[in-house]
């Protein structure tokens, strides 16, 4: 099954490390083993896995250290982690959720309760992959995650800035919105052009989709507004 979640298991004491994969892989999980922390960092780079469970005391490169250089990484930032140490002490726990572990389990631990913090660790974070919204409008539909505008099932075919000017006024619909809000929202602050370049865009934006001719409202000297409802 393809989307068998993956999980490194960082540990260098070998009966620990081999009971909890053994105990990942009877839950369906592809885990796998690495004993220090350099392979663990490389691993973690190269196979990119859903989960590493990290042991705190690691010979060489210690788990803190590992976790602080994937955090730093562009590509491993958001990995989740679940850190092990033998240190009960309230500051290593303090220490290692500071360095970005999402979880912390102390030893000795049971290989069902690291079992049930992986399940929950995972049902938490499925969670908050939650699909991008599409907003809908009437006929129209805006639908982020495949950057792509439909008005009565035909699509629009729209510039990244019209998409984001038609985004802004969707997602403000029925308030009034200035010139130079939507400026900063759609171009972003460091953009140097005039407001004018709001009013071009509106423009383009009421004639490719003859709905919001009327339904997007000119607001004089201030900016504009997307009615409530069409
Ligand atoms: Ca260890």
């Amino acid at each position: 099954m393809d989307n068998q979640k993956r999980i490194l298991v960082v540990e260098d004491e070998r009966d620990i490390a081999e009971l909890v994969v053994h105990y990942l892989q009877r839950e369906g999980y592809r885990a796998s083993q690495a004993a220090d922390g350099r392979t663990a960092l490389s691993r973690a780079e190269s196979e990119l896995p859903d989960l590493l469970i990290l042991d705190l005391m690691l010979p060489g490169m210690d788990g803190l250290e590992v976790c602080r250089r994937l955090r730093q990484s562009h590509r491993t930032a958001d990995m989740p982690i679940i850190m092990l140490t033998a240190k009960t002490e309230e500051s290593d726990k303090i220490v290692g959720l500071e360095m970005g572990a999402d979880d912390y389990i102390a030893k000795p631990f049971s290989p069902k309760e690291l079992v049930a913090r992986v399940k929950s660790l995972f049902r938490r974070l499925d969670r908050n992959e939650e699909p991008t919204p599409a907003y809908k409008y009437g006929p129209l539909v805006l639908d982020r995650g495949r950057f792509e505008v439909t008005d009565d099932g035909r699509e629009v075919s729209l510039t990244a800035k019209e998409f984001g000017l038609l985004e802004a006024l969707l997602n403000g619909r029925g308030r009034v919105l200035t010139r130079d809000y939507l400026l900063n929202t759609v171009w972003g602050y460091d953009y140097y052009g005039s407001t004018r370049t709001v009013d071009v865009h509106i423009r383009h934006l009421r004639e490719k989709i003859p709905l919001l001719a009327e339904a997007i409202v000119t607001i004089k000297n201030i900016g504009y507004k997307l009615r409530e409802s069409p």
